[in-house]
């Protein structure tokens, strides 16, 4: 549905959101006013004047929000925009892609791109999950509320992203280095509920693929070949091209992994499920906090620092959901073996699709919902009638899809890329 509006209108979109976004940097070093809204009598603020914290009720004070609505509102919104319009929409409007790309607005790109089955172009999946692990980490231990921090990490994250920019030809931050890919890989292929079809995209300019506009105004591929098979050319044919690598079951089953661990981390931590809604944005200052104890569990601090903890908590679960998606597979494939109804492809889509699935809604029922509280129960129950609708809705919709049927339905993906190429 977004791979066809007019590339103006989406760099004017992108443009904007990246203003937006710097302005809330700032906000995160200047902030006169959004800790009005925190207090305990206020719209954002806690029910209760204290928070439990291993063991303690604390005072909860008014803070700024900064934080708050780049972790607790903007980044879940964009993950449930990519399960609704699928990656097309997010790739064309996000403001950390706009500032990779200003080097080629300025007509100083690189002029590098990564080579076909090169050490990096095979590997760049763990690449990126190691980038995600990393900053969850990061998250976790440095930047999750602690606004000061977080505002100096989003500004080296854009210098970053510029530079890559400026050394690298096509979407080389996108599909290498951003920690998001991997998010964006999850649920963005094969698709969103609302993803455009490539096969009746106008001109050939399909979904998020790069794109210039010429003199005369017309929208022309701006592809340079950076990727292939390429998320933004074409998202379900990366898909089918990818998903009897192992690299898929490492990043589906560990991205799962990631998110236990993460939003479980919360109540390791604290020794309460209730943190993550009322005490977390108050420890704004995360750095005095790092070598404090980071479990506390049935009432007892374990002396593992902090700086430990997350590491190890964030390890732990990922293997162990890992090991144990590759159990599950492994018992189903014994007990399908005698049957042979399903192709191998078809067979991994749909285990792909029930763990993406179980991740989203884990997403939305350990770390979105629980941070929901400033909003009416009414409110609430919508927003959970949303969030399973749309994630059941998404789960029927990759259930039917067969590798044959996408066959049918596009060109080869080379054959596609290489028709790109042809145009640059
Ligand atoms: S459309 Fe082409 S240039 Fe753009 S990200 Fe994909 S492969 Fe790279």
């Amino acid at each position: 549905m977004f791979g066809k509006i007019s590339e103006k209108y989406m760099r004017l979109t992108r443009m904007l959101l990246a203003i937006a976004w710097l302005v809330l940097i700032i906000s995160m070093f200047y902030d006169p006013i959004s800790f009005k809204f925190t207090s305990t009598d206020q719209f954002f603020g806690p029910h209760a004047s204290c928070f439990q914290f291993q063991g303690q009720c604390l005072p909860t004070s008014p803070y700024r929000m900064g934080a708050r609505i780049f972790w607790g509102m903007i980044v879940p919104l964009v993950i449930f925009l990519l399960l609704v319009f699928g990656h097309e929409n997010w790739r064309r409007i996000c403001p950390l892609s706009f500032f990779s790309q200003l080097p080629k607005a300025f007509g100083i790109q690189g002029k590098r791109i990564v080579k076909k089955n090169s050490w990096l172009d095979r590997n760049v999946p763990y690449l990126q999950f190691c980038f995600l692990f990393l900053g969850l980490c990061i998250r976790l231990l440095f930047v999750n509320s602690d606004r000061l921090l977080l505002g100096w990490f989003l500004i080296l994250t854009i210098f970053l992203a510029i530079g890559v920019g400026f050394l690298f030809n096509g979407k080389f931050w996108c599909h290498y280095i951003c920690p998001m890919g991997p998010v964006q890989e999850v649920f963005g292929e094969p698709g969103g509920l609302f993803t455009s079809q490539t096969h009746v995209a106008p001109k050939g300019i399909t979904q998020s693929m790069c794109r210039k506009i010429d003199a005369q105004g017309r929208e022309k591929s701006a592809c340079v070949g950076c990727k292939s098979p390429c998320i933004d050319i074409d998202a379900e044919a990366a898909y089918w091209a990818n998903i009897r690598k192992p690299h898929r079951k490492f990043l589906i089953y560990g991205y799962v992994g990631l998110i236990v661990g993460f939003y479980g981390y919360f109540g390791l931590y604290s020794g309460n499920w209730n943190f993550l809604s009322a005490g977390v944005w108050n420890e704004t200052n995360q750095l005095a906090t790092l070598m404090n104890p980071g479990f506390f569990i049935a009432g007892k601090a374990i002396g593992i620092p902090k700086l430990l903890a997350v590491p190890l908590t964030l390890s732990i679960s990922t293997v162990a959901v890992l090991s144990f998606g590759l159990w599950i597979e492994k018992l189903v494939k014994r007990f399908q073996k005698h049957r042979e109804i399903l192709s191998p492809e078809y067979w991994q889509s749909r285990a792909f699709a029930i763990a993406k699935f179980v991740a989203f809604n884990l997403l939305f029922f350990m770390g979105i919902y629980p941070t929901l509280d400033y909003f009416s129960p009414l409110i609430r129950l919508f927003t959970i009638l949303m969030a399973i609708l749309a994630s059941s809705a998404w789960l029927i919709k990759i259930w039917k899809l067969s590798p044959s049927q996408s066959r049918r339905k596009v060109p080869s993906l080379r054959a596609t890329n290489a028709s790109l190429l042809s145009e640059v």
